[in-house]
């Protein structure tokens, strides 16, 4: 089935203000128009994408879709002038169907295109929409409420609207030429067209308003306005002959032990550094100066939990870390398990959210010559405030 997208975007969103149309204006610094011509670029089942845009809009609408595959059409003064045009331009595709889609519905998704393609036939149209969940009234002109309307028989209507092509081009050319109908249904049921309502979506609101570039933010960022970020951390140790080891907490008793002042292991100290990353509080020497005697032959995992007292005071959430152990020897797959259960109880998280690997240096460098080992960390939070 060929598959054709009309995206309308020729009005001039006088409700929302601004210096150029609302459509041309960016969320996280990408045009809402970009992003909603790329929700349809990017399905697979979409063969061809028709934006409508204002004649004025020329500028804009290069600068929001450059170097995107979209086809334009100059709209006329209504929607339904637009859409008309848009139909017309579309006639050398000849779609099986057209998906009709407002240009200020950035958030549209890919499952809802695949659902709203799914309910289209050849004779029928269908719409997404959602059942209204606040109590509706009528209200007098003088402002008073009148009565109460029922919501059971009530939807709210979004877009894509899709449809058979050859219909709905019949439903509009049988339209006076000044008609102006409110969606591409309210044409397609004077056309006869039965049409049906699939569930919709509730981020794929219209912006209309300011305040629609906030939420359309929080869409962005599921976290609402929580912030994450990453810190990364390095240290290696001389490899010395010896009883044992501690690596992420862990005692390995292998005949070789790492020198330092501390207990020397490398792991904690690169995750230490990597959770100071995170808040740009400076490095574990900054805080534990090998020139402090009391931190000779310290337990590292005090370096650890105060580095994420350090996160909690600062108003940050550890989500998640990560550790590479770069080493010929000691073999740390046998130990890989206690360590992420170590790390896991020291850091109050979740196994799931621990992750210890290792690897070699194919006997190349200190690592691989058995002179040293190395250890590579991440540690990703979240900033609560
Ligand atoms: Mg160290």
């Amino acid at each position: 089935m060929k598959c054709a997208v009309l995206i309308v975007g020729a009005g001039s969103g006088e409700r929302f203000g601004g210096d150029i149309p609302k459509q041309y204006q960016c969320i996280n610094g990408v045009p809402i128009f970009r992003r909603t011509i790329t929700c349809f670029l990017t399905h697979p089942q979409i063969n061809s994408v028709f934006a409508v845009i204002a004649s004025d809009a020329r500028p804009h609408f290069a600068v929001a879709a450059n170097g995107l595959a979209v086809n334009v059409v100059i709209g006329g003064a209504t929607r339904t002038a637009s859409v008309r045009a848009g139909l017309t331009a579309l006639a050398v595709e000849a779609p099986d169907i057209v998906l009709i889609h407002d240009a200020a519905r950035p958030f549209v998704s890919h499952q809802l295109i695949s659902r709203l393609i799914d309910a289209a036939s050849m004779d029928q149209g269908a719409a997404p929409g959602l059942a209204p969940t606040d109590a509706l009234k009528t209200i007098n002109t003088d402002g008073q409420v009148g009565g109460d309307v029922a919501r059971d028989q009530l939807m709210q209507v979004q877009t894509p609207q899709v449809f058979p092509f050859a219909p709905l081009v019949q439903a509009y050319a049988q339209l006076p030429a000044n008609a102006a109908l409110a969606d591409d249904i309210a044409v397609a049921r004077s056309g006869r067209m039965p049409c049906t309502i699939i569930a919709g979506e509730v981020d794929n609101f219209k912006i209309t308003h300011q305040d629609d570039l906030k939420r359309a933010e929080r869409v962005l960022r599921p976290n609402g306005q929580k912030l994450c970020v990453t810190g990364t951390g390095f240290d290696v140790h001389r490899l010395i002959d010896g009883k044992s080891m501690t690596l992420c907490g862990v005692e390995i008793a292998d005949g070789l032990a790492l020198e330092g002042h501390s207990d020397a292991d490398a792991a904690l100290h690169a995750l230490t550094d990597a959770m100071l990353g995170t808040i740009g509080a400076g490095d574990i020497g900054d805080h534990f100066p090998p020139t402090d005697r009391q931190w000779q032959n310290a337990d590292s995992s005090l370096f650890l939990t105060a580095a994420h007292d350090m996160l909690i005071e600062r108003g940050a959430s550890l989500i998640h870390i990560d550790l590479t152990i770069i080493c010929e020897r000691p073999k740390i797959k046998p130990y890989r398990e206690a360590m992420r259960a170590r790390l896991a109880t020291l850091l109050g998280l979740d196994m799931a959210r621990v992750s210890v690997k290792a690897t070699t240096t194919e006997k190349l460098g200190f690592p691989g010559r058995g002179e040293g080992l190395a250890a590579l960390a991440t540690a990703s939070v979240q900033l609560l405030n």
